[in-house]
């Protein structure tokens, strides 16, 4: 598949913008797609981006926050998010909550701020949370938008999204047979981050049918919130490294399963609760080093690189006891801190291509 295919960002934006829908600019991790959109509002995520003019958001932030938040404050303070109505920011980590507190009680940007709360568990008190959590915000997008959306147009809603989201699980599954480089893959795969679900479906459904050589090169794992600079991928080529699966926030983290209960928040929130575990939901560390034994095992990777955003508590804070839980299994791991602002050093390429020795060895 030729990857000039992927529409990029700003033309997606452009076309929404032109056919008079609204855009919501999205921070990181878990939320509804389905929600926005039964209210004819189309999500565009916003994960940094990378190489903005920091100082911007650094005259609000404290220096030990991560770099997503620094660039996402400079971003709207450039003016780049002005195309957005609003902006949806989920309680990922005290960081973004600081940036919701930043936004609505300081900054008061021009696009109405909605926060959506997360529970930190599976238990049944947590889905009545979330469902809670979604009823309220559904309520604030009928008085921003004067729209009622009917719980079977929810629904729709809700099987639009399973439907790419199922195509998206198969694009992981299928990754090694597609015949595309580390950066080739997460570009597709990550275009599911600002690219309609009825759009999304069509490329996947075109990615799916072509088939290349099977990718060879040192299996491993990528686990963190997100590959960037996206040449890092590059790097692992290059270093004769191949991503077989992941455990990235902004990739395998959120392969949400189809739900089944006709209850459309039900079904919203269990669909998020459910989903593959990640430390910012407050799944365990055994629950997370099972899971990674596992993904090792099905995919035939010999390490884990944990390619983490510099300042990232939520991330940090699991990682040394994470890493020797591993170990203990006989899984090896690298940590590699990063701000998406930097280019990568060529100090981080040399340990990337020494820890790919190691496993080859
Ligand atoms: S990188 Fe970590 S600290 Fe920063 S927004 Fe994401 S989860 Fe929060």
């Amino acid at each position: 598949m030729a990857i000039t295919t992927i529409p990029h960002r700003r033309d997606v934006i452009k076309d929404i913008k032109n056919r008079g829908g609204l855009v919501a600019a999205v921070l990181p991790i878990h939320y509804s797609r389905a929600l926005l959109r039964a209210f004819d509002i189309f999500p565009i995520e916003l994960w940094g981006p990378p190489k903005v003019d920091v100082s911007l958001g650094g005259a609000h932030l404290q220096s030990y926050v991560c770099s997503i938040v620094h660039n996402a404050l400079s971003f709207l303070k450039m003016g780049e998010l002005n195309v957005a109505s609003l902006i949806l920011i989920p309680h990922t980590c005290d960081s973004l909550q600081g940036l919701t507190s930043v936004l609505m009680d300081m900054i008061k940007p021009e696009q109405t701020i909605f926060p959506l709360y997360l529970p930190r568990g599976q238990r049944e008190e947590d889905v009545v949370f979330l469902v809670d959590e979604l009823q309220a915000l559904y309520a604030h997008f009928s008085d921003f938008t004067g729209k009622y959306p009917t719980n079977e147009e929810l629904l729709t809603a809700i099987k639009r999204e399973e439907l790419s989201d199922l195509l998206l699980l198969k694009l992981h599954k299928n990754r090694q047979q597609m015949g595309l480089s580390n950066i080739d893959f997460y570009r597709l795969v990550r275009s599911r981050e600002y690219l309609s679900a009825e759009h999304f479906a069509a490329l996947a459904e075109n990615a799916l049918q072509v088939t290349g050589e099977t990718a060879g090169g040192i299996p491993v794992i990528l686990s963190g919130i997100l590959p960037e600079p996206m040449k890092m991928l590059d790097v692992i080529s290059k270093m004769k490294g191949q991503v077989v699966a992941d455990d990235l926030a902004c990739c395998g983290r959120r392969l949400y399963q189809p739900g089944t209960s006709r209850e459309p928040f039900r079904r919203m929130a269990e669909r998020i609760i459910y989903a593959p575990p990640d430390p910012t939901r407050g799944n365990s560390i055994a629950e997370r080093a099972e899971y990674l034994i596992e993904m090792a095992r099905n995919s035939g990777a010999k390490g884990i690189i944990f390619y983490e955003v510099k300042f990232c508590e939520p991330e940090l804070f699991d990682l040394p006891n994470l890493r020797n839980c591993l170990k203990e299994q006989g899984l090896a791991s690298i940590n590699i801190e990063v701000d998406i602002n930097n280019l990568l050093p060529h100090q981080i390429a040399t340990r990337i291509g020494a820890f790919l020795e190691m496993l080859d060895s």
